[in-house]
């Protein structure tokens, strides 16, 4: 098989895998970055048939373009599908709101969702003519691993071992050779029960005293997540932002969640906020989560502005914070950018680790059992850190533009 990385070598972001076997080529993701301006991966040659592992940004956002141009076959779970088509109008809102260039306009992604074939966990399917194997990647309700048959190759884009509140972790493939996301290469993850006992403690500390607590969340799982996680210790949750309309797509798909009851559940009971007075209501009930993840735009601007001189009250950092954005900024400097202006934040801010990721020893852990030949690291920004674990097979780290033959 040969290899082109478009994008996700060596670095976290806008992964796209063009992958010819002998039987056949196939595109695997094409997403971007969605920094602010968006960063693009290298313009795909045409292709007829692609596959969308799961819907986050960085493996997805380019697909509309891909479809319109090639008429590609996109190949992913109908959760996938939807989610994404949601990502991909609030990706051109953001787009245009700030004056950006986008590579595609709303008549490209009708045309892209056209395009989608829909398969399952488990189930087996022709790609043009190979034959490919889904699994779940445990990563989002609806992520899936590729298993292409005939060269004994495994896609793991993006993975996690852990069984969350939301879905199951990943199992191991056996395979001569395995394409891995390496995200958190050389970072360990707080044992998960553990992690989840403190962060209740201090959400249950910072209300006793009569505090606000905002959590930053990405729309798409975590926001489910963690709401869940509040819900069932019996919190008052409020919801701002897409969390609650990606909730309502991942229910119409009980078949990918590990409890869709429980999700039911909160998602009925939980109060979302729907305009300016909701937004008041849920600032004097005090747990609101929102977006965006990283604070660069979205509702949680609005309720930091609120609490940011309030000693009592904490913003509540929950995953990896890209450098340049407004959460980093607040982790590093206690500042950041609201609406255009430079500010100082000197409320509290705490950082809790519930990545949907696979941490360092757990990727190593599922890699080995996975007993490749060969690892190709990509979607990673430290990939040597992982390379140095994996004495016993050919590791591959390619950059952008490399093309590598296995
Ligand atoms: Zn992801
Ligand atoms: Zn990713």
């Amino acid at each position: 098989m040969k290899i082109t990385v478009l994008g996700g070598g060596r670095e976290v972001g806008r992964l796209g895998l063009f992958t010819e076997f002998e039987r056949g080529t196939v595109l695997i993701d094409y997403g971007i970055t969605p920094s602010n301006p968006p960063e693009y991966p290298l313009k795909s040659p045409p292709v007829s048939n692609a596959i969308l592992t799961h819907a986050h940004l960085d493996h997805s956002g380019m697909f509309p373009w891909l479809c319109s141009r090639y008429h590609t076959r996109v190949f992913s779970t109908p959760v996938t599908a939807e989610i994404a088509e949601l990502l991909y109008r609030d990706s051109l809102k953001i787009a245009d709101s700030r004056g950006h260039p986008f590579p595609y306009g709303e008549p490209e992604i009708q045309l892209a969702m056209n395009k989608f074939a829909y398969v399952g966990e488990d189930e087996e399917m022709e790609i043009g003519e190979l034959p490919v194997h889904f699994h779940s990647a445990g990563h989002i309700p609806g992520s899936l691993m590729a298993e292409f048959v005939d060269e004994s190759a495994v896609c793991a884009f993006d993975i996690n071992t852990t069984d969350t509140h939301l879905i199951r972790g990943v199992r191991p493939v056996k395979c001569d050779t395995l394409l891995v996301e390496c995200t958190y290469a050389g970072v360990e993850h707080p044992e998960r029960r553990e992690l989840e006992r403190q962060f209740l403690d201090e959400v249950d500390d910072i209300v006793k005293r009569g505090g606000k607590v905002i959590v930053p969340a990405f729309a798409v799982g975590r926001t489910q997540e963690l709401a869940l996680i509040l819900h069932e210790s019996g919190h008052e949750v409020w919801l701002d932002g897409m969390g609650h309309k990606i909730t309502e797509i991942m229910l119409k798909y009980p078949q990918y969640l590990r409890y869709p009851e429980k999700l039911s559940r909160m998602f009925r009971e939980v109060n979302v906020v729907y305009s300016n007075r909701g937004k008041k209501l849920a600032l004097d009930a005090g747990i609101i989560v929102t977006t965006s993840g990283m604070m660069n735009g979205g509702p949680v601007l609005w309720y930091v502005n609120k609490i940011k001189h309030d000693p009592h009250s904490a913003v509540i950092i929950t995953g990896y914070q890209v450098e340049g954005t407004n959460g980093r900024m607040l982790l590093e400097n206690r500042e950041i950018d609201l609406y255009g202006l430079k500010t100082e934040v000197d409320c509290q801010v705490k950082f809790y680790d519930f990545s949907a990721h696979a941490g360092h020893s757990e990727l190593v852990q599922f890699i080995r059992a996975c007993s490749p030949e060969n690892v190709v690291i990509v979607h990673s920004d430290n990939p040597e850190a992982m390379a140095e674990e994996l004495h016993s097979a050919n590791v591959y780290i390619p950059s952008n533009g490399d093309t590598i033959t296995i």
